[in-house]
């Protein structure tokens, strides 16, 4: 046996052996949170969400459902909350609505099922987690964190992920719980149609959220059912580190909604991290640089970011974008289309 292969088992065994187990972290205790400035941003996806495909009554139940997440996210860091707390309460909300493709109101699989992806990243030290696949778990964004913090392991699929999830003791609910009839009826018109999962006109309702807490810290979650009619087991940008979600206080904090392909293949969410760690771009100027790069691949949707300096706000290259801000300074917004 090399010497390296003896190294691997050690680390492996290390790996199974009791959990001590959470994801290494280089600051086990992080420092609690002042009362300086916070802020939030959250989505509920990106689309052709225009004034004629919403009737008025659809416009107030998103924007108040909108509102509502940034309600709850914005009292945890209105008390001195973490930022991670905020991100996993507003997502909470939309996963519960039946709105958007998250928990309650997922989109459905090829084969007519609901499978969900998640992932929540701590700016603080770039701890992680995920999950893609989960059919059981109420809120996957709380999942994704237990395996953060009660995991070695970043991403779990499928059925370990919703057996994990058992183990940890988070809320169960029969699969019937995520469906919607409209949903399913999307199903439907995509296989009547032979629609493309692309096609520009299937809206994205992936959810999302950014914050800053008032110690200057960032976190980011985003939560989802996929692509309508997705197949193969397949697994789009969401619950991907770096691609659907990122979060690094010295950079920026990232969410992303969209054609999940195209912004895995550029990363989208860490590279616009990257561009302002290493280019020192304004996170807004980076944001839009790699909207426009998704563009020129053929690629549509949107991100929300923040930075640790309290700059934040969204860019997406689709008529429209369910989108909200609320911060310290008394801001309190929700839009829908290009133009609000
Ligand atoms: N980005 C998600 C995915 O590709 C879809 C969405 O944003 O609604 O899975």
């Amino acid at each position: 046996m090399t010497v390296s292969r003896l190294i691997s088992l050690l680390i492996g065994v290390s790996m199974m052996s009791t959990a001590a187990d959470a994801q290494p972290t280089a600051d086990p205790a992080p420092s609690p949170t002042s009362a300086g400035p916070w802020t939030l941003v959250i989505h509920g996806g990106a689309g052709v969400i225009d004034r004629s495909r919403l009737t008025g009554e659809e416009d107030a139940a998103i924007r108040a459902a909108l509102g509502r997440a940034l309600d709850a996210g914005g009292a945890v860091l209105a008390r001195g909350g973490e930022a991670l707390d905020a991100v996993e309460a507003a997502v909470h909300v939309l996963e519960d609505d039946p709105h958007f493709n998250a928990g309650r109101g997922a989109v459905f699989t090829y084969d007519g099922i609901n499978e969900l992806d998640a992932a929540i990243m701590d700016g603080r030290d770039r701890r992680a987690g995920a999950v893609t696949g989960v059919t059981r778990t109420r809120h996957p964004v709380s999942l994704a964190r237990a395996v953060m913090e009660k995991s070695p392991h970043v991403f779990l699929s499928r059925e370990g992920a919703d057996a994990f999830s058992r183990e940890q003791g988070l809320e169960q609910v029969d699969p019937s719980w995520f469906r919607t009839e409209e949903r399913f009826r999307q199903l439907q018109e995509m296989k009547t149609n032979k629609l493309s999962a692309f096609d520009v006109e299937l809206k994205y309702g992936t959810v999302g959220a950014v914050a800053r807490d008032g110690a200057g810290h960032v976190a980011a979650a985003t939560s989802t059912g996929g692509l309508t009619g997705k197949r193969w087991g397949r697994i789009g940008d969401s619950p991907i580190i770096g691609a659907g979600t990122y979060a690094d206080d010295r950079a920026c904090a990232v969410s992303a909604t969209g054609a999940g392909e195209y912004f895995i293949r550029i990363g989208v969410a860490h590279e616009i991290c990257a561009r302002v760690r290493m280019r020192g771009e304004s996170v807004d100027e980076a944001a839009d640089a790699v909207i426009a790069e998704l563009g020129v691949i053929g690629g549509t949707g949107g991100v929300i970011f923040l930075s640790p300096d309290g700059e934040a706000g969204w860019s997406f290259n689709t008529p429209g974008m369910y989108r909200g801000q609320a911060s310290s300074d008394g801001t309190r917004e929700v839009a829908v289309y290009g133009d609000d």
